[in-house]
């Protein structure tokens, strides 16, 4: 089968993490996002920055993300858009943040980053795996000549979904379907996956 579906993670198959942490932990400014805070370094830096004052540790996040469910119908449509194509998870959240949810999902295949934990626990900083991942990750299958249908929820998606032989939003913000309207939008899962059956039908065609 030489076609691989990748699908973003928050917002499409999980909840926002990070806006689960500000509201459990109840610490405001956690609820900022690319959206807020164009620059992804700051607001990462910013985060951090949180949770050291508030002696906020992985664990402790864990703990909130642990409590977190998939969004519902995701691991059904997960479960069956296995047996039909290959696909994989990418996502610009964390291993280390991103376990107990990948757990729910019956271990997919992860693309994402990684924190810098100190031996206390504490975070200390985030690496990058690479630039845009998301959209080398496409390019990278490319090479490997498989075709790619790809779903997103937002701004960060859409080089992926540029890159892709079909990209789909799923739930998006109304400026992200304003800016690009030849994206086709489906808010269910049924619409989704209509829309990755349409597309893997002309691509195998
Ligand atoms: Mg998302």
């Amino acid at each position: 089968m030489s076609v691989v579906t990748c699908l973003d993670m928050e917002g499409v198959l999980t909840p926002e993490i990070w806006i689960n942490v500000a509201e459990k932990t109840g610490i405001e400014k956690l609820k900022l996002t690319t959206r807020d805070i164009s620059d992804y370094d700051e607001l990462m830096t910013m985060r951090l920055g949180i949770l050291k004052e508030n002696g906020l540790k992985l664990e402790d996040i864990r703990q909130v993300i642990g409590s977190l469910e998939l969004l519902e119908g995701a691991g059904d449509f997960l479960d069956s858009l296995r047996r039909r194509c290959q696909l994989i998870i990418l996502s610009d959240t964390f291993y280390e943040f991103a376990d107990p949810l990948i757990e729910k999902m019956n271990r997919p295949t992860l693309f994402c980053n990684n924190l810098v934990i100190n031996a206390d626990g504490g975070i200390d900083d985030y690496r990058l795996r690479q630039r845009d991942g998301k959209r080398k990750a496409v390019q990278a299958l490319h090479r490997l000549n498989f075709k790619v249908i790809a779903a997103g929820d937002s701004y960060n998606d859409t080089t992926m979904l540029s890159e892709a032989e079909a990209g789909i939003l799923f739930r998006p913000p109304q400026n992200v379907i304003d800016e690009f309207p030849h994206f086709p939008v489906t808010t269910t899962y049924e619409q989704l996956r209509a829309e990755i059956d349409k597309a893997l039908e002309w691509i195998e065609d």
